[in-house]
Formats: C-alpha cells, sequence, structure tokens
C-alpha cells in the first residue's frame, strides 16, 4: 500500500482493476506491454540472445518524488524469449521474491520493489505442483548490462550508442553532458555496483545468480531467485544448488561484480576510444574505480558494525584488523551474521564480553580498547543502526511459504512486517531474531521463478 501511494495510484482504481490488470488479464488504457530482449554472460558463458521469458513490461509511472519507473509483471505467460518455458511462476517464489525484496529495501539497499502478488486461478507445475501467480516488480528500470551486450554482440554501434545516452539521461543525468558518454557510463555503473556489493555483504546477502543480465545498470539488486541470507558465517556460503562450482558463493561476490563490470567494459571497448589500448586503459580503470568504491564502503560499512570508524588508509588501520580477526573468529565458530553484532552492542551496555569463549575474550579487550573513552550507550545506538535484528532467515520463509500455499498468509504478512522494519525490536518476535533451529539442515535454492 506503501509503495502503490508512492507510485500515485489511485485506491479506487486498484479496487476496481488491480487484480486484472496485475495479473495480465487486462491491459490498462494506453499501456503497450512488451518484452525486452537481452543477452548475457550465465555462469561465465555468453549468450547472445535472451530476454524477458517470464515477464511483460506493462509501461512506465513516474512517482511523487518525479522518478520514472517500471512496472514489469511477472509470471504473465510465455513471450517470444520464452524458450521451452512456460513463462509462468509459482505463487511461493513469487511470494519468496516480494518477502526478500522488501527486506532489502527496509534495509536501505537498492533494489527492485513488490508492489503486489496475484494469483492465476491456474497451477504451474515445478517440483510440486503450485497455484500460479504473477508479481509486480517495480523497478528503476530493467536495464542490464546484458542489454548492452545484445547491441555491442551485434555488432550494433548505432543502437548501442543510443542506449548509452539513453541510459545516462535516465539514471545518471549528472553525467548527461560527458565528453565521452561510454567511459561516463561505465564508470557509474562500476561506482554503483561496487557500492551495492558492498551492501549486500555487509548484511550477508547471497544474490546466488550474478550472471550479467542479472546485473542492473542502475545499480538496483534485481532477480530474487536462488538469493538467501547467510546465517554462520563462511564466505563459502552458497545455496543455489545449480551453482556447483560456489562461483556465486558469499566470499566471491566482489571478484564476480569485478569481473562483470569487464563483461561491460567490452561490450562498450568500441565506443570508449578507437585507439584499441586507449580503450583497454578506460577499461581498467572503470574495474579499478569498481574496487576502490567497493572497498571503500565495505570498510566503511564493516568499521560502523562494530562501532568504530574507517581510517583513510588500510595499511595503518587498526579496525581493519580487528575486523579481520572477528571475522575468523566467527568463522570458526559458526557464528551468525547477524545477531553476532547486536550480541556486541548489547554487551557494551551490559559492560560484559558478549560471548563466553576463550577466543573470543582477547578479541573483545583488543575491541574495547579501540573503542577508547567514549559514550559506549551511544556507540551501541549507532551500532544499531547499521545492524538488523531481523532478515528474511530461510527457515522462517519457507513456513511462511508453506502456509501460503495451504491458503494462510498471516505467516508472510508478519515476516514482511518484520523485516520491512529490520533495525526496530517487535514484541514476541525473538524467535525472528534467531538462526533456523539444527534440524531445520543445509538450505538449497533453486531459479524456478
Ligand atoms: P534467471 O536466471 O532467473 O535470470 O533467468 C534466465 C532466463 O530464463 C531469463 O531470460 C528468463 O526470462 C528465462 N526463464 C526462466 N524461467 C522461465 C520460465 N518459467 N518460462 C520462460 N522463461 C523463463
Ligand atoms: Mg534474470
Amino acid at each position: 500500500e506503501a509503495l502503490a501511494d508512492e507510485l500515485r495510484l489511485d485506491p479506487a482504481w486498484i479496487e476496481a482493476h488491480g487484480a486484472a490488470v496485475l495479473s495480465g488479464s487486462e491491459i490498462p488504457e494506453g499501456a503497450r506491454p512488451l518484452a525486452q530482449a537481452y543477452a548475457g554472460h550465465q555462469f561465465g558463458n555468453f549468450n547472445p540472445q535472451l530476454g524477458d521469458g517470464r515477464a511483460l513490461l506493462l509501461g512506465e509511472l513516474i512517482d511523487r518524488r518525479g522518478r520514472r519507473v517500471d512496472l514489469q509483471l511477472k509470471g504473465s505467460g510465455q513471450t517470444p524469449f520464452s524458450r521451452r518455458g512456460d513463462g509462468l511462476a509459482a505463487l511461493d517464489s513469487a511470494l519468496r521474491e516480494y518477502i526478500v525484496s522488501e527486506a532489502m529495501h527496509g534495509l536501505g539497499i537498492p533494489t527492485t520493489r513488490s508492489l503486489a502478488v496475484v494469483t492465476t486461478g491456474q497451477p504451474v507445475f515445478r517440483d510440486r505442483p503450485a497455484p500460479g501467480a504473477v508479481l509486480t516488480r517495480v523497478a528503476a528500470s530493467h536495464l542490464r548490462v546484458g542489454t548492452l551486450e545484445f547491441s555491442a554482440s551485434r555488432d550494433d554501434t548505432d543502437e548501442l550508442r543510443r542506449l548509452i545516452a539513453y541510459t545516462l539521461r535516465r539514471h545518471f543525468p549528472e553525467r548527461v553532458t560527458a565528453d565521452n558518454p561510454a567511459q561516463a557510463l561505465l564508470e557509474a555503473v562500476a561506482e554503483a555496483q561496487g557500492s551495492l556489493i558492498a551492501r549486500w555483504m555487509l548484511v550477508g546477502f547471497v544474490h546466488g545468480v550474478m550472471n550479467t543480465d542479472n546485473v542492473t545498470l542502475s545499480g538496483e539488486t534485481i532477480d530474487y531467485g536462488p538469493c538467501a541470507f547467510m546465517e554462520a558465517y563462511d564466505p563459502r556460503t552458497v545455496f543455489s544448488r545449480i551453482d556447483q562450482m560456489g562461483r556465486y558463493a558469499y566470499g566471491n561476490q566482489p571478484s564476480i561484480g569485478a569481473w562483470n563490470m569487464a563483461r561491460m567494459a567490452e561490450a562498450l571497448l568500441p565506443l570508449l576510444a578507437d585507439d584499441r589500448k586507449r580503450a583497454e586503459t578506460m577499461a581498467h580503470e572503470a574495474i579499478d574505480r569498481f574496487a576502490s568504491v567497493f572497498n571503500r564502503e565495505y570498510r566503511q560499512g564493516m568499521s560502523a558494525k562494530i562501532g568504530l570508524t574507517a581510517g583513510d588508509d588500510p595499511d595503518e588501520d587498526p579496525s581493519d584488523e580487528l575486523i579481520a580477526s572477528l571475522l575468523e573468529w566467527m568463522h570458526g565458530t559458526k557464528s551468525d551474521f547477524t545477531s553476532t553484532y547486536r550480541r556486541l552492542s548489547a554487551s557494551l551496555v551490559e559492560g560484559a564480553p558478549a560471548f563466553d569463549d576463550p577466543g573470543f575474550a582477547a578479541w573483545d579487550a583488543r575491541w574495547r580498547e579501540q573503542l577508547g573513552d567514549v559514550d559506549l550507550e551511544q556507540v551501541a545506538r549507532d551500532m544499531d543502526r547499521r545492524n538488523p535484528i531481523y532478515i528474511p532467515r530461510n527457515h522462517k520463509i519457507e513456513a511462511a511459504l508453506d502456509a501460503a500455499l495451504q491458503g494462510d498468509l498471516s505467516l508472510t504478512r508478519r515476516l514482511v512486517a518484520l523485516v520491512s522494519r529490520p533495525f526496530d525490536a517487535q514484541a514476541d518476535a525473538e524467535d525472528y531474531a534467531a538462526p533456523a533451529p539444527p534440524d531445520f539442515g543445509p538450505y538449497q535454492t533453486h531459479c524456478n521463478t
């Protein structure tokens, strides 16, 4: 409802036409729905012909802040790009995207939003038959690195030029007057993606399918298929059943982000400079830009998670070493990546170490020394603004989806309400703040939205 209001959708219109339009049964007046073509590197391999196989762009709206957004139906049926797919979505996977994308928004991380999930009344066949559903996705745009790769791989430099100009106008208007539009776009996207992936790392988000067709030019998180939040800290954490090699593991996300920026640079290479060597230098500069934005935001963010301020020089900064040794301890003890930081802030107020563990005691002493003579209650409050209490935990998502398939949406609503305000403690919600019980077992996800 809040998002509908931001989009200036009239409640009376939603009442009269919402279900029909948002299920794809009725086309709103003036709309010309379309499926977008794109290409992409999937698990490292280039596919020159992909596209919206299960989604339709309904149109664009201007929101209350004057921002232009795409309204897209996901699961609305086959398109010219469906290949052998049915173009449909199951209710559980649509609700999963709804929950996780709204959680990301609650965490303040750039993301596509979910306006609605509407059932279609027709079954879809996945691992188990499920009610069919359509998710309405709201995005700054659906332009992807793969959109540029589509034109580039067809050697259509004219189209590529127009695409660059359009993307700059839509997402980076401050750069439209740049002398070299291709370079300006490359740098802008590298910065946006460096920042985005740092934000993922800070909350333990594992995207799961960072193919270049799932990397937006706007810098929003998109494509909530096999994603999940890590519980026990381990850089090798992978959830996706198809990611056997761990290409998109938690700890690989920064280097995969840089790899994806290299693919974008490659697509733009002929437009960067006539001289090949010069173009390659510009490409490297942009990838360095990605890395430096990522490193800066990650270091600052991690420092803030433990109540410290990162210095400018990583080699001279004691908080880097403190963070590294905390993570090492968490890895060794399989500590929960979310609740551990809230335990740390609580321990500042309580005055005793957060964990009764010999390995932790030494770290705790160094941490308190580094914090120095400050108002610890204020530090704890600052930390609590950075460290969420509630993330969409895998066992809670599964419980909510199982109930939803039985027609009971109460757990889904409860979970969405909590993760939409992830930093604020709510009554009777302790179980939402704790990791899955051991009998939940290892968690696997799949892409089959
Ligand atoms: P993803 O890995 O989710 O980004 O999907 C990769 C591609 O497969 C996209 O182009 C989708 O449109 C397409 N796709 C996935 N599932 C289906 C489906 N059920 N029907 C048609 N196309 C699909
Ligand atoms: Mg995709």
